[in-house]
């Protein structure tokens, strides 16, 4: 069973793991059907989690198909039919969103301003001076 905890961090996987498909796959093609199995893979991952078990010793995610009850051992490979045929399959989309998102360290979400240097804390105007009007 796979549950995501995280869904902010697994949404960034899924946008970064679709960025990197737009800048390198050049061909059109290939492209679309990487961009449905990913699209695919984020849907299964969130909507049948309950039949995918990650297996950290070999980096692979085990998917247990209902359609064709076949279960698929995917990380670089896969035994579906769609990777016989050279395609991409939304099995290895999925296990590669998985691995990326069990490898990205949980970023703080909110940063305190007082950590963004750009920002300086305790600037204080005084009102009298503002545009040289005399205003209180
Ligand atoms: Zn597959």
């Amino acid at each position: 069973m796979l549950e995501i905890t995280d869904t902010n961090k697994f949404g960034k996987v899924v946008a970064d793991a679709l960025s990197k498909v737009e800048l390198t796959v050049t061909d059109a093609k290939t492209k679309t059907r990487w961009i449905n199995a990913i699209s695919k893979a984020t849907a299964e991952i969130e909507q049948n989690g309950d039949f995918m078990t990650w297996m950290e010793a070999d980096k692979s995610l085990l998917i247990w198909s209902q359609k064709s009850n076949n279960i698929y051992a995917a990380n670089g490979v896969c035994q579906c039919r769609a990777f016989e045929q050279g395609s991409p399959c939304f099995h290895r989309a999925a296990a590669r969103l998985i691995r990326l998102y069990m490898e990205t360290e949980n970023v703080p979400v909110k940063v305190k301003a007082e950590e963004i240097p750009y920002i300086k804390q305790n600037v204080q105007i005084k009102a009298e001076r503002v545009a040289g009007i005399r205003i209180n």
